[in-house]
């Protein structure tokens, strides 16, 4: 399997990548986002023979067919080690639990740090201490969080030898519960640093140091952000999963809907739709911040300001802007990297949006992708977790939420609906309380966590800064 970018040009032959080239690189040089040449079709005797799978074993098969440039023994090890009942909590690692009649939570945060992000990112660790021994090579890993993501990369690179994360986040700005995940780490790979500012501060100095091209070949500086296709290609596995266990025969159909910010999460449901896997809808779910929603409505997609931004109470799904959208245009527009480039590199930077919706193949290619949409609000969030919780007796997070009310209104007879469940409530506690009056249950490893020890060095808004404390602190 080769990889090429969304934005190469039809004229030459575009460059093709190997698996392990891409995984440690972020954007491809010409600014695109690396996608397979094409998508393997999964037959229907392959999905039966799927279907008996362990998750672990799944996951094999998913990435055997995207990744060719490591043995097979080595990749069933890497996914033996990652996906364990002892890291995700149960043997099915994802397993199914039923709300009312058709509809259904996917579990996804059961993982380290209780976000669906542990489900790539516990991969993405393995994959890239396997190959930076085989290289002999380090990385140092350079973030922005407001939260899920950081904590996620951290928890995946801890102890990992060859790797060093360097994770940025707004100070005093995420949960109380999230600052303590991530601070109370003991480990001397994994440096905190809190920035004076807002998380727009921290992505505008990973960026500056980012484009300095000498500092970052210096200090081998990459990244682990939503992009890398390694992580969008391990979140196709629980796609596979989930279809497996609403349904008993690949005749039947199922739908999902996905809380959505940078399209990550539902981009990789789009793949294993492509693959063959008999998704009905995708259907993507948004809160106030509704980018995605608004395209999929009018065929216009319109990135924010950071003014036009709001801080919610689903604020991973918190975006200007949806980083992985790219390759779900390229795939609409025929996988012409021509036209996805003039789209996202030239109108975007000159009028901030495009409009596919005059485009009268628009419509006709989101029904034929099966993607439909809905936006979810504070108000609507603490309404379907009090219900769901008053109705079954079961709490969900308020990214969880905005998908539950969303899914509602997409739901169709006889096609079993599955809704990802990205978070679980306890990260989220504030708003649990003000929703039904009381706290989330608190898993017993994170009992206490407040209170353990802080590991962070608060610094000011200055890439310059940064850059001399990474340099002071990699040896
Ligand atoms: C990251 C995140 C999302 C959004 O996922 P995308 O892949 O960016 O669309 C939704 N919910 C939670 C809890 C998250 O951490």
């Amino acid at each position: 399997m080769h990889y090429i970018s969304t934005r190469a040009s039809s004229g030459n032959a575009p460059e093709r990548k190997r698996f392990c080239e891409i995984l440690l690189e972020g954007l491809a040089p010409d600014g695109g986002l690396y996608l397979p040449e094409y998508y393997p079709q999964v037959s229907d005797a392959t999905l039966t023979q799927w279907r008996g799978l362990s998750y672990a074993e799944l996951a094999f098969e998913v990435l055997s067919l995207y990744i060719d440039d490591i043995p097979a023994a080595d990749l069933k090890a890497i996914c033996d080690k990652t996906y364990t009942e002892e890291v995700f909590g149960t043997q099915e690692i994802v397993p199914l639990r039923p709300l009312e009649s058709g509809l259904y939570l996917e579990a996804l945060s059961n993982g380290p740090t209780l976000a669906f992000k542990d489900m790539a990112m516990q991969l993405l660790g393995n994959l890239f201490e396997y190959e930076l021994a085989r290289r002999g090579e380090e990385l140092n890993i350079l973030g922005a969080t407001s939260g899920d993501t950081g904590s996620a990369a951290e928890y995946a690179m801890r102890g990992k030898k060859g790797v060093r994360v360097f994770m940025t986040s707004p100070a005093g700005r995420m949960s109380p519960f999230q600052q303590a995940q991530m601070f109370s780490l003991k480990d001397e790979n994994i440096h905190n640093i809190a920035i004076e500012g807002v998380f727009d501060d921290c992505q505008d100095i990973v960026k500056a140091v980012s484009n300095d091209l000498a500092f970052k070949r210096q200090y081998k500086i990459g990244t682990v952000n939503s992009i890398n296709w390694a992580r969008l290609m391990a979140q196709v596995v629980y796609y596979f999963a989930g279809y497996f266990q609403a349904t008993k025969s690949n005749a039947e159909k199922v739908s999902f809907t996905v809380p959505s910010g940078n399209f990550g999460n539902v981009c990789a449901g789009h793949v294993a739709r492509s693959m063959g896997l008999p998704i009905d809808k995708l259907v993507v779910a948004t809160n106030e911040n509704d980018v995605l929603d608004e395209f999929f409505r009018t065929g216009i997609y319109r990135v924010r300001t950071s003014a036009d931004t709001h801080e919610t109470s689903s604020p991973s799904m918190d975006i200007s802007k949806a980083s992985n959208f790219e390759r779900f245009v390229f795939d609409l527009l025929g996988r012409d990297g021509g036209k996805t480039r003039s789209l996202f590199h030239d109108q975007i930077a000159s009028q901030g949006s495009f409009e596919l919706g005059a485009d009268p193949a628009f419509a006709m290619a989101a029904e034929r992708y099966g993607f439909v949409s809905g936006k979810s609000t504070h108000a609507d969030r603490l309404a379907t977790i009090r219900d769901t919780y008053q109705r079954f007796g079961t709490m969900i997070d308020t990214h969880t939420a905005d998908g539950v009310k969303v899914a509602r209104e997409h739901v169709q007879p006889g096609v079993p609906m599955i809704v990802l469940e990205t978070a679980l409530p306890i990260k989220f506690a504030a708003t649990i309380e003000e929703a039904l009056g009381q706290p989330p249950a608190r898993p017993a490893r994170f009992e206490g966590i407040e209170a353990l020890p802080k590991r962070v060095k608060l610094l000011p808004a200055d890439a310059a800064v940064i850059k001399r404390y990474i340099a002071e602190n990699v040896h």
